[in-house]
């Protein structure tokens, strides 16, 4: 399977954080064929080993879940009121299709309406539209009908736009925050099939970190790897009307490896390991601004007695509204430079 193609599979699966099993169904089925071992955690953790030349471990993190919406409320006419799950910008949340995942009557399908301009003053035309005030219309005209459709207080939905290729390597779809950086996990694994790698690689599918860092920090206790990399679909904000010096990172300039983030200051012996098997690799990469958004690793390095750890990430524009885009020559980079940093080690970095 093609890249692409993972990424496809990927995007379209729902995993809104602490919903994550058909994202962790489809991880597993398309890594399993390059690894040695497989489990899965109490709290859903999925965590692949591939057993290499010595017992060093490198952990290699992407997380599993998107960022969504819980219904907290069904009122009298069947409206569905509900909450953000992760960082949500209330502006970008109305008129969008969503898919709701009930407990036992599969996905239903509803509009985060808005009233039609036509009715609304000149004030209320400016203001955006708290989440307090909007509604997911499913169709039903009462609670029991809402209930009839299997759909409960407590049933977690995302907005949904099917993976689209654009054109000449660029694609659209949802939750590229992180499938991205799962993509990139089982390329990699599958790329040193072949070979032993000349240390243990475990692949650490992480849920939860959209709502602060949960699944990186039990994997990373149970893992107690020697070093980390989280792999992360991060912002791409090259779009007009932003100026250069806020543009954390730009899509189709290869892998972002970042230097300090809210959540972690890499150290700048990891960074210059990276920065060096790119370069021997002409690989292109970028640095992603300090200090924008924080990563997995930000639980990971302050895990037992402290982690070596970094983060390398797949330039992604609009990420945390309903739908993104990234460049394929970003996402062969990125594992292209994981995939030599792994045949690197132990090099300086780890001896
Ligand atoms: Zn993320």
């Amino acid at each position: 399977m093609k890249p692409v193609e993972i990424l496809r599979k990927l995007s379209d699966a729902f995993g809104v954080s602490g919903f994550e099993d058909e994202v962790r169904l489809k991880v597993r089925e398309m890594i399993e064929p390059y690894v040695d071992e497989i489990r899965v955690d109490a709290l859903g953790n999925l965590i692949a080993t591939r057993r290499g030349a010595s017992d060093k471990v490198l952990m290699l993190d992407a997380h599993t879940d998107e960022v969504g919406f819980i219904v907290k409320w069904i009122d009298d006419r069947g409206y569905l009121r509900f909450a953000p799950i992760g960082g949500w910008d209330e502006r970008v949340v109305p008129g969008h299709r969503v898919e709701i995942d009930t407990r036992n009557a599969g996905r239903r399908h509803g509009v985060i309406g808005v009233a039609p301009p036509h009715i609304l003053t000149p004030e209320e035309r400016k203001a955006p539209i708290k989440m307090d005030n909007m509604f997911v219309d499913v169709g039903a005209t009462s609670r029991k009908e809402a209930a009839d459709m299997g759909i409960r207080i407590g049933d977690p939905f995302t907005i949904h736009y099917p993976f689209t290729e654009l054109y000449n390597g660029y694609v659209t779809g949802k939750a590229f925050d992180d499938r991205a950086g799962c993509a990139v996990l089982i390329e990699t694994a599958k790329r040193l099939a072949e070979e032993t790698p000349p240390v243990t690689v475990v692949f650490a599918f992480v849920f939860g970190e959209e709502v602060g860092l949960r699944g990186a920090r039990t994997a990373s206790y149970q893992i107690e790897p020697d070093l980390a990399l989280a792999i992360e679909g991060t912002i791409g904000a090259d779009m007009p009307g932003v100026p250069e010096d806020r543009q954390p990172v730009r899509l189709g300039q290869g892998p972002a490896i970042s230097v300090a983030d809210r959540s972690i200051i890499v150290s700048r012996k990891l960074l210059e390991s990276l920065e060096t098997c790119a370069d021997e690799a002409a690989i292109p990469y970028q640095y992603k601004l300090p200090t924008y958004g924080g990563t997995d690793a930000g639980a990971i390095h302050l895990s037992r007695g402290g982690i070596l750890s970094g983060v390398v990430s797949v330039p992604c524009r609009f990420i945390h509204s309903p739908i993104s885009t990234l460049r394929l020559n970003d996402l062969e980079n990125t594992v292209r430079l994981v995939t030599g940093f792994v045949r690197s080690l132990p090099g300086s970095i780890l001896s």
